[in-house]
């Protein structure tokens, strides 16, 4: 397939919070979709809605002439792209690889320089926004690969959402995710104790929000998430076994740019301590349990 050509037959692997909003999108502007996911269940609607089954990673690469990945964990996204027939190996020459995961940079560049030997084209391209975002189509994408490729994958990636920037050549996609989830996680701590705070001195928690969700201190932490926290709602938009996958990313990319981040180290030890307590599969915002205590 020639570069300039715009996909056809689009895969999409990874249906989970995300990924099954996302593909929903590209299905609703009438795209062939071809799917596939760890669990089938979670393919139902998508299947029902007239998207077509594959039965593995290769399987979907093989019928595509673009493929968008959103799984859990970087080694999930080595095992599909990288493992044995997987989406390298059973990829036509020219097709489009778009990996949407929160992955590791390094990785993003080993998939990029796997796919090119291949005659494929590769870009992160993970997203912010959470689990509303990607329900409304709303999500912030940032791109690392080729200005050509993204050309390519555009009217695609524009179903997701209206912010989509290219940062430079593979793996500045997520090295950019990886800014994002710092912004995160000193925000997300610091709503946390303000709420606790709040409750303390006896104000009323809905109030306060009320109060200052409009003034400096506004955000999705703040706006979208303080709600959750006061309602008691633990269920997650986005899992504390992710954050702390991030977390972890983060921390590593930046003791090898020797790059100290106290904030960051902060974070993932309070959410240490709610994995510790069989919490990881809740949402961030749960981290208000430990205020409680
Ligand atoms: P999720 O609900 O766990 O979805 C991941 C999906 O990928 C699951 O359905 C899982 O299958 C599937 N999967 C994992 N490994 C697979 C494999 N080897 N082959 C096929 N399918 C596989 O997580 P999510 O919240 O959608 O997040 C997905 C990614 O986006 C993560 O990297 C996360 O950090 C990132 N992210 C999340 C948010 C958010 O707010 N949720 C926002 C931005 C970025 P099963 O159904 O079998 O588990």
């Amino acid at each position: 397939m020639s570069t300039n050509q715009a996909p056809r037959r689009i895969g999409f692997i990874g249906l989970g919070i995300m990924g099954r909003s996302m593909a929903g999108h590209i299905l609703a502007a009438g795209h062939e979709l071809h799917v596939y996911n760890r669990s089938r269940d979670k393919a139902r609607e998508l299947l029902e809605r007239g998207a077509h089954w594959c039965d593995s990673p290769g399987d979907v690469a093989a019928a595509c002439d673009m493929v968008i990945t959103m799984v859990g964990y970087p080694s999930d996204v080595e095992q599909i792209y990288l493992g044995a027939a997987g989406i390298v190996e059973r990829a036509a020459p020219g097709t489009l690889l778009v990996d949407m995961t929160t992955s590791s940079p390094s990785l993003a560049r080993r998939i990029a320089e796997a796919a090119a030997a291949r005659g494929c084209h590769a870009l992160d391209a993970p997203v912010s926004g959470g689990d509303v975002g990607a329900r409304e189509a709303r999500l912030s994408i940032m791109v690392g690969g080729a200005q050509a490729d993204l050309d390519r994958a555009l009217p695609v990636l524009s179903l997701m959402g209206p912010n989509i920037v290219l940062l430079g050549g593979p793996g500045t996609g997520q090295h950019t995710k990886m800014c994002n989830q710092i912004v995160i996680a000193s925000t997300i701590v610091g709503v946390t104790e303000g709420l606790a705070y709040a409750r303390r001195a006896g104000l009323d928690p809905a109030t306060v929000l009320k109060a200052i969700g409009g003034g400096a201190a506004s955000g999705f932490q703040l706006n979208v998430l303080g709600p959750r926290i006061i309602a008691g709602d633990d269920a997650p938009g986005f899992f504390i076994e992710h954050f702390l996958k991030d977390l972890g990313i983060a921390l590593g990319e930046a003791e090898q740019m020797g790059l100290q981040l106290p904030g960051l180290s902060l974070a993932r030890k309070l959410y240490e301590q709610m994995a510790e307590r069989g919490l990881g599969r809740n949402g961030t915002q749960a981290l208000f349990k430990l205020y409680e205590s």
